[in-house]
C-alpha cells in the first residue's frame, strides 16, 4: 500500500510540474524574472523589523548567535553598481556574546558595499571594512531579484526538486570570490528560498539559507513580505518587511576615504623586542623570544593579518612565528588566524576553542581561496585552561584567562611580568585622549578586567589594547570608577 501511494504521489507531482517553465536554465529565470519584476528593477528600497543575531559573536564556541531585537531593518540596493546601503536599529535580545550592540538600549549600525569596497558609517564618517566585502556582496546578490539577476550572469544550471507539495525548479550558480547559490523557483515563479555559500574567514565556505514567503505586489515588482535567513545552521535574521519601493532614488557613492584605504600597519615599541602593531580597527601584538615570534591577535581577514604578519617579519627577521595568540573567539578577533596558521603557526586559544577552530579551519575556502587553503598547513592548536606560561630563559610570557566575562566565556589576556605589559581586546578600550570614559563598568567591560588583574595579582604598568591606542594603567582604573 505504501508503495503504491509514493508512486501516485510522484505522478501527482509530475502532473502538477510546470513545465512550462521549459527545460533550461535561461528559460525559467526568464519567466521567474518577468513575474518577479526584475528586468525593469535598477534599484530597490525596503524597510522592516523583527529579530536577528550577531553572526561570529557567540559567548562560546558553538553556541547559537545571540540575539538581536530589530526596531528597524531597512536596505538600500543599486544593481547595476552592485551596491547596498544596511542601516539598523538594534538592541541586544539577551545579554550575554560579543557585537558591537549596547548593553542596555539601542544601537545603530549602518554597513556598505559598493563593487569592491565595503565599509561601515559611525555618524558621520565612513570606516573601511573591507573583511565584509564578500558577505556583503553575498547578502545583496541572494535577495529576490539580486539572485535572478546573479544567476542570469553566471550560466546558471537547473534541477527539479520536490516542495511543498510542488515542483520546484532549483536554479544554481557560482560567481568566483563571491558565493555559490541555488534558488529555488516554485510554480508562480517567485523565489522561495536561497541555499548559499559564502566565504567566511573563520568557518571557510559557509552555508545560508535565506526563505522569501507572503509576496506582495508593489507595482510590477512583487517582493516577500517575510524574510528569514540562517548562517551555518542557527538564526541570523526574521524580519516582517513592511514598506517596499521599487525603482527609488538610491545613490550609494564609494567615500574617497574608503577608495584609497589600504592596509596600513603602524608600528611602536612597548618595550625591547615587544610592538604594538595599530593602524585599523583592530591591533595586534608582536613579542620577540630567542628563537622565535609570538604574534599577538590576527583578527578581521587574510588582508589584515597579511599585512601584519608582513611587518612582523621585517622587525624579527629570520625568525618563524611560532604562535598566535587569540584573545577569543569572536570572528573580527579570530577572522586573521587562518592566515597566520598557513604561515605556520600554532594557535594559542582558550580550550573551550580547540575542537572549533580545529573544525572550522579544517572547512575549505573554495569559493574564495584564502592563505590557509593554498599553504596546505594543518591548525595546530595550544588550549589553555586558566594559565599558561612560556620563558624560553630570556623572556617569560604569561597567557591568562579572564573569566567571568559576560562578553566571552574563552577570554585570554597576554602578561609580560618584566615588562609589566598587558594586551587583551574588548574588555577595556581606551578612547582617544581626554575623552570621556566609554561605557559604565560592568560585568561585560573594564569591570571584568580589573577583576581578573587583582584576582591574579598582576603589575600593570600599561595596556596594549587591541583596540584604541597604548594607555598607562591609571587610564583603566579611571574608565573602571576605581582608585589604583
Ligand atoms: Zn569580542
Amino acid at each position: 500500500m505504501k508503495r503504491v501511494s509514493t508512486v501516485l504521489a510522484a505522478s501527482a507531482l509530475v502532473l502538477a510540474f510546470p513545465h512550462a517553465f521549459g527545460q533550461e536554465a535561461t528559460a525559467v529565470l526568464r519567466r521567474a524574472s518577468a513575474a518577479m519584476g526584475a528586468d525593469e528593477l535598477k534599484t530597490l528600497r525596503y524597510a522592516g523589523a523583527g529579530t536577528g543575531a550577531s553572526f561570529g559573536q557567540a559567548f562560546k564556541p558553538d553556541l547559537k548567535w545571540p540575539k538581536l531585537d530589530l526596531a528597524s531593518y531597512a536596505r538600500q540596493i543599486d544593481y547595476a553598481a552592485s551596491a547596498m546601503h544596511e542601516d539598523i536599529m538594534r538592541s541586544r535580545g539577551e545579554p550575554k556574546g560579543g557585537g558591537a550592540v549596547p548593553i542596555k538600549g539601542e544601537g545603530r549600525a549602518i554597513g556598505v558595499v559598493s563593487g569592491q569596497f565595503a565599509w561601515n558609517m559611525a555618524g558621520p564618517l565612513p570606516t573601511p571594512r573591507q573583511a565584509a566585502l564578500e558577505g556583503r556582496l553575498h547578502d545583496l546578490w541572494t535577495t529576490p531579484h539580486g539572485v535572478i539577476k546573479a544567476a542570469q550572469r553566471n550560466n546558471a544550471t537547473v534541477k527539479w526538486v520536490p516542495g511543498n507539495g510542488k515542483e520546484l525548479a532549483a536554479v544554481s550558480f557560482s560567481e568566483k570570490g563571491i558565493l555559490s547559490a541555488t534558488a529555488f523557483i516554485n510554480d508562480q515563479y517567485l523565489v522561495e528560498r536561497v541555499e548559499s555559500r559564502t566565504p567566511d574567514p573563520v568557518l571557510g565556505d559557509t552555508a545560508v539559507v535565506t526563505t522569501y514567503s507572503d509576496y506582495r505586489d508593489f507595482g510590477r515588482t512583487k517582493f516577500p513580505m517575510r524574510i528569514r535567513q540562517t548562517m551555518a545552521g542557527s538564526p541570523v535574521l526574521d524580519i516582517t518587511v513592511k514598506e517596499v519601493q521599487p525603482n527609488a532614488q538610491v545613490s550609494i557613492e564609494v567615500p574617497e576615504v574608503v577608495r584609497s584605504a589600504k592596509e596600513n600597519v603602524t608600528v611602536e615599541k612597548a618595550a625591547e623586542g615587544v610592538w604594538f602593531l595599530a593602524g585599523g580597527s583592530h591591533n595586534s601584538a608582536a613579542i620577540e623570544m630567542k628563537d622565535y615570534v609570538i604574534m599577538v591577535e590576527s583578527p578581521l581577514y587574510d588582508g589584515r593579518a597579511l599585512a601584519v604578519i608582513g611587518e612582523i617579519r621585517k622587525l624579527a627577521p629570520g625568525k618563524p612565528i611560532r604562535y598566535v595568540v587569540n584573545s577569543h573567539n569572536h570572528f573580527d578577533h579570530s577572522g586573521g588566524l587562518r592566515a597566520a596558521v598557513g604561515e605556520g603557526a600554532a594557535i594559542i586559544a582558550q580550550a573551550q576553542s580547540k575542537a572549533y577552530y580545529e573544525k572550522a579551519f579544517a572547512n575549505p575556502n573554495r569559493i574564495a581561496p584564502d592563505h590557509l587553503a593554498k599553504s596546505g598547513k594543518k591548525t595546530k592548536v595550544v588550549p589553555v585552561s586558566d594559565k599558561l606560561v612560556l620563558d624560553d630563559g630570556a623572556r617569560k610570557v604569561e597567557i591568562h584567562r579572564i573569566h567571568p566575562s559576560d562578553h566571552t566565556d574563552v577570554f585570554l589576556m597576554v602578561y609580560l611580568p618584566n615588562e609589566k605589559l598587558l594586551i587583551q581586546a574588548d574588555a577595556f578600550t581606551p578612547g582617544p585622549p581626554n575623552s570621556p570614559p566609554p561605557a559604565p563598568p560592568n560585568n561585560y567591560n573594564q569591570l571584568t578586567l580589573v577583576q581578573a588583574i587583582e584576582k591574579r595579582k598582576l603589575q600593570v604598568e600599561r595596556h596594549l589594547p587591541l583596540h584604541g591606542r597604548m594607555v598607562p594603567n591609571a587610564e583603566l582604573y579611571r574608565a573602571a570608577g576605581k582608585s589604583l
